[in-house]
């Protein structure tokens, strides 16, 4: 119970620094327009009490009339209050369009603002918070918010702060009547106010418990609906499966979400029944204190105008009180990711890239387990990579080999020894600098819904207008062939997912993507299954322009192939994160150790002839 209470009190401390932070960020969006927000619902939050102030003087004036006769003289006042009541209501028309315009440019600024953090935060944060559920947790729930909260938010502070400008009005014009009619008005909101706040915790809670579940649906949902899968879907028939997951999620999540609604609406009307009560007795007593001679029925209309008024404001700004809280607690998030840390980064003394690597890249009895991995990846891993040569990593499937090029191009960094290039060891190196130094081609091509020659030039977008320059780097990717082709040749849009896309077979898009590496006149060139959805016809010719390309450059390929490994100036072989053996092709044929097993093998199942030839 008192743990409860203590994470509840630290939990609204939180809030309260949260809340300062979301100000911060709506001020440092918009400032302007946030001041003219402020202003127009101050002035919408006084228009009320001028028309209860005027309705009381048009009832007293109209009693008076009534009694002295009707003439100009004795209806003058109670026409020039009923002009003014009219003034008033336009002049409210008016302010509440300027507000909704005003309201519209600030929300769009502010989305704006807090999505550029998410977007900026996004791609500083270290790659293995890709890896991590808790991380897209996070991320889903910070870019869930950054789209909708802000503006509700907004609202429910302009209505606020509306709301508070009228109720202390009417608590003034009502403190006439005498303190306890304040004071009531006052009490009658607590229960609304209990009932608000701790069902705004529930629903957080709810909503914080389930992001992991609320991810899954929209995985099934992206199963179901996506592109990407639209074949596979039909060809196994999992429609139904994802279907029946997807709705026995949704169903417990309904159920839940129904049933905290079904107790907040009981509180609520427990709530509004007190409420009611105290209205009651109150109204009760002025209407005695009126038949006792001690006030007009313009009183009367005052007193009843301003209770219903300050009930239905209550109501409005116990709402809205909750709204604002619940969108700050949901913003919370937003900031849970705004603060995550990167770890790979520049060291506190750092020393300038080298603009070649003249020696070797080496790593050094590195020690690498992914985060939250449950095996090491590398464990006292040594190898050498000399400057100037190609060299090929094979080995299993799982061995560690993408890993090398992860932990060089410092997507992470060793858990023990180093990473040198020449003798400077990578993790002093300013990541900036690092980065440019290296050219990779990922396993998985990455496709930009591009023109063909943009997603070359993603590579190196200086040279995006270097047609030439990059034309060179198609043919030497075995590209230009297939951009030729395309009823644009260089400019046709690539990709579905836009209007005249034009789609590329895989082994097309991983030339595109080579295209892209080449590009990037780096001194280290790392590319991972290069040609892995290749054909095998082109393997020599492609190889060739690489060794032309890497000429006076350091280069490692990951390959499966042995027909390209085989052409590589150095071969590593590695297993179980470690290199089991290295050589020339000739020499590890030769050794006959693991190399020249799976060479025979592979060799046996695509051209029994080559079997012992090493050709
Ligand atoms: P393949 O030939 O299949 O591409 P690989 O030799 O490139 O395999 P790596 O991708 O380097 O292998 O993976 C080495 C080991 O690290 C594997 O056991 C794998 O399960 C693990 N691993 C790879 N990526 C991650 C990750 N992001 N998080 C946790 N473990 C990972």
């Amino acid at each position: 119970m008192l743990d409860g209470a203590l994470l509840r009190g630290r939990q609204m401390a939180a809030q309260a620094g949260s809340f300062r932070r979301i100000w911060r960020l709506i001020w440092e969006a918009a400032p302007r327009w946030t001041v003219a927000w402020a202003s127009i619902l101050f002035l919408l939050g006084l228009a009320p009490l001028a028309t209860v102030a005027l309705t009381k003087h048009l009832v007293d004036s109209l009693v008076s009339a009534s009694r002295a006769g009707v003439s100009w003289e004795s209806g003058k006042p109670a026409l020039l209050a009923g002009v003014l009541i009219a003034a008033v209501a336009i002049a409210s028309e008016l302010l509440q369009g300027l507000l909704d315009w005003v309201r519209t440019a600030q929300s769009e600024l502010i989305q704006d603002h807090i999505s550029s953090l998410v977007h900026k935060q996004s791609v500083s944060v270290d790659l293995a918070f890709y890896e991590s559920p808790e991380y897209f947790d996070c991320l889903y729930r910070a870019r869930d918010d950054a789209a909708t909260r802000p503006a509700a938010l907004l609202d429910n502070l302009g209505g606020m702060l509306q709301n508070a400008v009228t109720l202390v009005g009417l608590a003034a014009l009502v403190l006439r009547y005498g303190p306890v009619l304040a004071l009531a008005m006052i009490f009658s909101m607590l229960p609304a106010l209990f009932v608000v706040v701790r069902y705004n915790w529930l629903n957080h809670d709810w909503w914080h418990g389930t992001t992991s579940k609320r991810r899954w649906i929209q995985y099934y949902e992206q199963k179901l609906t996506g592109p990407s899968f639209a074949a596979e879907l039909r060809l196994l028939g999992l429609g139904a499966r994802f279907q029946d997951s997807w709705r026995f999620l949704r169903h417990g999540l309904r159920g839940e979400k129904l049933k905290l609604v079904r107790r907040q609406n009981t509180a609520r009307i427990c709530a509004a029944l007190i409420s009611l009560s105290v209205s009651a007795v109150a109204l009760g007593w002025m209407s005695w204190r009126t038949l006792g001679g001690n006030g007009t029925l313009g009183d009367i209309i005052l007193f009843y105008q301003a209770l219903m008024g300050s009930q239905s404001l209550m109501r409005a700004m116990t709402g809205n009180l909750g709204q604002v809280y619940s969108n700050s607690l949901f913003l919370s998030s937003l900031f849970e990711f705004l603060d995550l840390k990167p770890t790979v980064t520049d060291a506190p003394v750092t020393v300038p890239a080298p603009a070649q690597v003249t020696r070797s890249i080496r790593f050094e009895n590195v020690t690498f387990r992914y985060p939250g991995g449950s095996r090491t990846a590398l464990r006292n891993f040594n190898l050498t990579i000399p400057s100037g040569k190609i060299v090929a990593i094979v080995g299993p499937n799982g061995a560690g080999k993408s890993t090398l090029l992860k932990l060089l191009a410092r997507f992470y960094d060793p858990v023990e020894g180093r990473i040198m290039i020449d003798n400077i060891e990578l993790s002093r190196i300013p990541l900036d600098e690092l980065r440019q130094m290296i050219s990779v081609l990922f396993q998985m091509p990455v496709t930009y819904d591009a023109s063909a020659a943009e997603n070359i030039a993603v590579g190196d977008l200086r040279r995006t207008h270097d047609r030439e320059t990059l034309k060179a780097a198609a043919v030497s990717a075995g590209a230009h062939e297939v951009i030729s082709r395309l009823p644009q040749g260089y400019d046709t849009p690539l990709g579905k997912a836009f209007d005249q896309g034009n789609e590329l077979s895989a082994g097309e898009w991983q030339r595109v993507a080579m295209a892209r590496a080449f590009l990037r006149r780096a001194p280290v060139i790392l590319l991972d299954e290069p040609t892995s959805f290749m054909d095998s016809w082109a393997e020599a010719e492609w190889f060739e322009s690489l060794r032309q390309l890497a000429a006076g450059r350091t280069a490692a390929v990951i390959t499966h192939r042995f027909t390209i490994a085989m052409r590589a100036d150095l071969i590593h072989v590695m297993r179980d994160g470690a290199v089991v053996e290295s050589g020339t092709h000739h020499e590890l044929l030769s050794a006959e150790g693991f190399y020249a097993e799976s060479w025979k093998q592979q060799m046996e199942a695509v051209a029994p002839e080559l079997q012992y030839t090493g050709v």
